[in-house]
């Protein structure tokens, strides 16, 4: 089956209690594990690329390994995904590349570090849904701004800023009414990379009663976490027993994404807890067979390692087993549902 939309997969995981992992991908490997992990638990799948991926990768080679994903598992509803479009153009360069859905983050400013105000997130986001809308590409948008409470990682904002700029259920209730989005990422503690918690979060710094709220306004609407990677204990220490130099880190318990999949959480941003996968087997391989120069001797395992989180994470998130039961809907399908 070709590409499909965001929406109608999200809403098939919403009317059966289920989240969906969204994976960032950058190269070949990476998509071949995420399809083979979908693979072997018959699970719906979001690919995302972010635009530095985008450069890193060059659209038309992402073009062409998703359309080999779909080509190779006809069985498997497949989503491809722009994470943190810093501005509509941004978005629409995605859509002319079969992007099937977008998200437009206006609530940074262009640069992707400025907190922006209501009224330019609104403003960029509702011109985005517009468009997209019109090609039945899902959007989804960001109230509030990123960054975690402890640390202020992210986005960069400072703890301050970062707890300034949590998400505000009141708001994201206008803001859903505002724009029309599809999906809501909002703003509960999480921050993007490796460094997410100083400890295991409790309640304070992972404010997952947030969702709750968010939910009780918004039933309808799906919820979007980001900066939801793991950061497994046992991924950083393989890492660092073959050589790698990682602070110890704590990411965002499963147990924390399940209790947010309760209360309308549908997609789940996980990156980091690829990258330590692959970057886990790969020193081992260096550090075990110095002799190895065989790109495929080592980029294979790290392929093999990627699988075994998307697997858990499908298995974790209930997605797992879905695969065939989502109607799924292509973007020109999706024109009249809009219209309606
Ligand atoms: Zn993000």
């Amino acid at each position: 089956m070709p590409l499909v939309a965001l929406r109608a997969m999200l809403d098939h995981a919403a009317e059966n209690d289920y989240g969906i992992a969204a994976l960032n991908v950058n190269n070949m490997e990476q998509i071949q594990a995420i399809m083979i992990a979908a693979q072997e638990t018959d699970s719906p799948v979001i690919i995302q690329a972010s635009r530095g991926a985008r450069q890193y990768s060059n659209d038309a080679y992402l073009r062409h390994l998703m359309m080999a994903a779909v080509e190779l598992n006809p069985t498997l509803p497949v989503v491809m995904h722009l994470d943190h479009g810093n501005v509509p153009e941004t978005c629409f360069s995605a859509i002319e590349q079969n992007f099937t859905s977008v998200m437009m983050d206006g609530s940074l400013e262009a640069d992707g570090k400025t907190p922006s105000s209501y009224e330019y997130n609104m403003k960029v986001t509702k011109q985005v849904v517009d468009a997209a809308h019109a090609k039945g590409v899902s959007v989804e948008g960001e109230i509030g701004a990123l960054g975690g409470i402890e640390d202020g990682h992210g986005a960069g904002l400072s703890e301050e800023e970062a707890k300034e700029h949590l998400t505000d259920p009141e708001q994201a209730e206008q803001f859903v009414k505002d724009t029309g989005l599809d999906a809501l990422a909002v703003a509960i503690g999480t921050s993007h990379g490796a460094y997410k918690f100083a400890k295991k979060p409790t309640g304070d710094v992972l404010r997952m009663e947030l969702i709750e709220e968010i939910h009780r306004r918004l039933p309808d609407t799906h919820i979007v976490m980001h900066g939801s990677s793991s950061v497994p204990q046992e991924l950083q220490d393989i890492i660092n027993a073959y050589g790698g130099n990682l602070k110890q880190t704590y990411g965002v318990p499963v147990e924390e994404i399940q209790r947010g999949i309760k209360h309308g959480v549908r997609k789940i941003n996980v990156d980091t807890d690829s990258r330590l996968a692959m970057t886990g087997a790969i020193r081992k391989i260096f550090a075990e067979s110095p002799e190895q120069f065989d790109p495929r001797k080592y980029l294979g395992p790290a392929r093999d390692a990627m699988v075994e989180v998307c697997k858990a994470r499908m298995i974790a998130f209930g997605q797992a087993g879905n695969a065939g039961k989502i109607p799924t809907k292509t973007c020109a399908e999706m024109v009249d549902f809009y219209k309606s």
